[in-house]
C-alpha cells in the first residue's frame, strides 16, 4: 500500500487496513483554508511547523472528506479524554469520554493524541481490545473558537483490524510499515541533501526534545553570504554542490552532539544541538573548511551562523530558529565574523516584533493606520501631487512611524494587506477631489518588494481604479530601487504592464544602493526620486555634488523626471534647481500630514 503526506491537511495520513486505497486529499476548499492558516502563523515560514488552524465550520468539512478512509474518525480533547462536538454556531462541546473504545477502563495520559497535543507533533499507536487491533493516528490541530480564541484537540485517525488473522495479514502489515516508514522518510527529508526539510526537522527536533525533559538546548542557524552569486558565476551545478557540502559539515556537527539538523530552504540551514555539545569552535571550523573548498579569486566564501540557547524548551521549534536567524541577520552583511549569539536586546527586539505583528489584524480592522499625504512640489512652488505615507495610530494616543513596523511587516508576510489598503484610501481620496479644483493632482503610493509575490499587484491597482472610477495616470506607483535589485526581471515585467495602463512608475529611494546606475539601464520608469542621503552628501563633499548632478541630467536624457526628497533648506533647494531638478519634496515645504490638513494648508493657494 502506498502512503502519502497530505500538504493540504499538513499531517501525514496512512490508511492502515479495512480502506486500502490510497488517497491524496486535495480540494479547491483546502487551498483556501491552508492559504487562511498560513496568514495565521507569521513565523512558520522561516521552517517549522505548528498544529494547523481550523475553524469549526472548516473541521466539520475536513472530517466529512476523511470519514470515509478510515473505521473511525473523531476529533478528541486529549487532555479531558473528550470527544469533540460542533455545533452550527462555530461552539466546540465536549461529549463522551474518549477512551471508551479500546482503553476501556483508564484514563490513558500516555495514549498517542495526549503525547500528539504535548508535543504538537502527529504521533502513532496501536492498541489491542477484546480481539481487536486499532491502529491510532493522532494529528494535533487547533480550533479557531467565534470568540478569536483557540482550543487545542486531536484528529484521530483509526483503522480497526480483528486479531488473529494468520501470517498473510502479518506479511501485509510488515510490508505497509516498510512502505510507510519510507514514504514518512520521502516526507521528511530534503532531496537534495537528504538531510530533514522543515517539517521533519521541526518534527525530529521537537520529539528530541520531550524525549530528553531534562536536557538543555541551543539551535543554529546558517546562512551562506551572497549565495546568489555563486549560482550567477559559476552556476546551479556548482550551487547545489556547495549546498550538499554545507548540508554534510552540518550533519557531521549534528551527529556528533546527537541533535538534529534540517534544510529550511535555499541556504538556510538549522541545527538543534544539546547544549553540553556545543562548542563555537566546531562551526568556526565548518566554515573554514567551507571557505577552502569553495573561495576562488572571484569569490570570497562566507559562512554566518546565529545561535539561540533555548531557554523555553516548549517554544515552537520555528520560533527558535527565528530567534537563531535574528541573531545571525546582525552580521549577516560581515565578511570578519562568523557566529553571533540571539541576546536580551534582540529579544525585546523580537518580542516588538511579535507584539506588532500580533497586533495587526485588530488595527487594521480598527483603522488605525491612516494615510498621511506628503506635497510634491514644482519648481514654481506649486503643489502638484502627494506622497501617501502611512502612520499607525495605537488607541493609547500615540503614533508609530512606518521605519518602526514595515520591516517586520514584511518579514511576516503582512505588507500587502496593509498596502493594499493604503492604495485604497489614496485611491478614494483622488475620486473625492474629483469635479474639485483639485481634481489634476497625483498621489504616489508606496509598494513593498513582497507585495509582488503576494499579489498580482496590477490587477489589484486596476482592480481600484476601475471600481472608483479614477483615471490611471493620477495614480503613481513607488518602486524602491532595492526591491527591483531583489528580483530585476519580474521588477520589469511588472512596471512595463503598470505603464502600459497608463499609471506612472517611480523609482523611489535611488541612491541608497550600490548597484543604481546599473538598474537604469534595465529598468524603464517614469520618474526617478533621489534618496536623500545623496542630497545630504553634497553638502559635505564636493565628488557627491559632481554624482548627483550627473544623475539627475542622465535621468532627464533618459526621459525620466526627476524628484529629490528630503529638502529642507533653501540652500538646497537653490542648488537641486541649478543642477537641473524641478519637482521637490520635503520638510521646506511640509510634513506629511493627514488629508485634511493637506488640503487646508498644501493646497490653500490652489482652488
Ligand atoms: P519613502 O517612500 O522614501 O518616503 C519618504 C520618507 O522621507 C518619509 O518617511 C518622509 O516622512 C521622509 N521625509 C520627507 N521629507 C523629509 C525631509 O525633509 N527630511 C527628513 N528627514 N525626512 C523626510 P516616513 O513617512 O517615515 O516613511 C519612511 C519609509 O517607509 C518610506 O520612505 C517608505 O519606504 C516606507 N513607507 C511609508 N509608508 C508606506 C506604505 O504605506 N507602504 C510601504 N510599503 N512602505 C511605506
Ligand atoms: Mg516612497
Ligand atoms: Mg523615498
Amino acid at each position: 500500500m502506498k502512503c502519502e503526506t497530505d500538504r493540504n491537511l499538513s499531517f501525514p495520513m496512512r490508511n492502515c487496513s479495512g480502506k486500502r486505497q490510497c488517497f491524496l486529499v486535495k480540494e479547491a476548499g483546502f487551498d483556501d483554508m491552508q492559504r487562511n492558516r498560513k496568514s495565521t502563523q507569521p513565523h512558520s515560514e522561516e521552517g517549522g511547523i505548528r498544529a494547523a488552524e481550523y475553524t469549526a465550520k472548516e473541521m466539520k468539512t475536513l472530517l466529512d472528506h476523511v470519514s470515509g478512509m478510515y473505521d473511525l474518525v473523531r476529533v478528541v480533547d486529549p487532555i479531558e479524554c473528550r470527544i469533540l462536538e460542533f455545533g452550527q454556531d462555530g461552539q466546540v462541546s465536549r461529549k463522551d469520554r474518549c477512551y471508551g473504545i479500546w482503553n476501556a477502563n483508564q484514563k490513558c495520559v500516555n495514549c498517542s493524541s495526549a503525547l500528539a497535543c504535548r508535543t504538537g507533533c502527529h504521533q502513532e499507536k496501536e492498541e489491542s481490545f477484546e480481539d481487536r487491533l486499532f491502529h491510532i493516528q493522532s494529528n494535533p490541530v487547533r480550533l479557531k473558537m467565534p470568540d478569536g480564541g483557540s482550543y487545542d484537540a486531536v484528529v484521530e485517525l483509526v483503522s480497526i483490524d480483528q486479531k488473529g488473522r494468520g501470517d498473510s495479514a502479518a506479511n501485509d502489515r510488515a510490508a505497509e510499515n516498510q512502505d510507510y516508514r519510507a514514504a514518512r522518510h520521502q516526507a521528511q527529508h530534503d532531496y537534495l541533501t537528504n538531510v530533514l526539510n522543515p517539517d521533519g526537522f521541526s518534527e525530529l527536533s521537537r520529539e528530541e526534545i520531550v524525549k530528553n525533559p531534562k536536557a538543555s538546548w541551543v539551535m543554529i542557524t546558517s546562512n551562506i553570504m551572497d549565495f546568489r552569486l555563486i549560482n550567477t558565476l559559476f552556476g546551479s551545478q556548482k550551487g547545489n554542490e556547495v549546498i550538499v557540502q554545507n548540508a554534510a559539515e552540518l550533519e557531521k556537527i549534528a551527529r556528533m552532539g546527537k541533535g538534529v539538523c534540517g534544510r529550511l530552504g535555499g541556504d538556510q540551514f538549522a541545527v538543534l544541538l544539546s547544549e553540553k555539545m556545543y562548542r563555537e569552535e566546531l562551526l568556526n571550523s565548518a566554515a573554514k573548511k567551507l571557505k577552502e573548498a569553495f573561495s576562488s579569486g572571484q569569490y570570497t566564501f562566507c559562512i554566518h551562523f546565529g545561535v539561540y540557547h533555548v531557554e523555553d524548551p516548549s517554544l515552537p521549534v520555528s520560533v527558535m530558529c527565528d530567534r537563531a536567524n535574528t541573531a545571525l541577520r546582525t552580521i549577516r552583511e560581515d565578511h570578519r565574523e562568523t557566529v553571533a549569539y540571539f541576546n536580551e536586546q534582540m529579544m525585546q527586539k523580537s518580542l516588538y516584533e511579535q507584539g506588532i505583528i500580533s497586533g495587526f489584524e485588530n488595527a487594521l480592522k480598527d483603522g488605525q493606520f491612516r494615510m498621511y499625504l506628503q506635497p510634491l512640489v514644482f519648481e514654481d512652488g506649486r503643489t502638484c501631487g502627494a506622497e501617501a505615507l502611512v502612520r499607525w495610530h495605537r488607541p493609547d494616543g500615540s503614533v508609530t512611524m512606518p521605519g518602526d513596523f514595515i520591516e517586520t511587516l514584511e518579514h511576516a508576510g503582512l505588507i500587502h494587506r496593509l498596502d493594499m489598503y493604503i492604495w485604497e484610501c489614496a485611491v478614494k481620496q483622488l475620486q473625492a477631489w474629483d469635479r474639485t479644483p483639485w481634481q489634476d493632482l497625483f498621489l504616489s503610493v508606496n509598494m513593498s518588494a513582497k507585495d509582488f509575490y503576494s499579489v498580482d499587484v496590477y490587477q489589484v491597482l486596476t482592480g481600484l481604479i476601475d471600481r472608483y472610477q479614477v483615471p490611471a495616470g493620477r495614480l503613481r506607483v513607488e518602486i524602491t530601487e532595492t526591491a527591483l535589485l531583489e528580483d530585476p526581471e519580474s521588477g520589469n515585467e511588472v512596471i512595463e504592464k503598470l505603464r502600459q495602463r497608463g499609471f506612472l512608475v517611480e523609482i523611489d529611494d535611488f541612491g541608497k544602493g550600490y548597484s543604481s546606475l546599473g538598474l537604469l539601464k534595465d529598468i524603464k520608469a517614469d520618474v526617478l526620486k533621489i534618496d536623500m542621503s545623496l542630497l545630504r552628501e553634497i553638502e559635505v563633499k564636493k565628488r557627491s555634488r559632481i554624482i548627483l548632478e550627473s544623475i539627475i541630467r542622465m535621468a532627464l536624457a533618459l526621459g525620466m523626471e526627476v524628484v529629490t526628497e528630503g529638502v529642507e533648506t533653501q540652500a538646497q533647494l537653490k542648488s537641486l534647481k541649478e543642477m537641473g531638478c524641478r519637482y521637490f519634496q520635503g520638510y521646506l515645504f511640509s510634513r506629511p500630514v493627514p488629508a485634511r490638513e493637506f488640503e487646508a494648508s498644501c493646497l490653500k493657494g490652489e482652488q
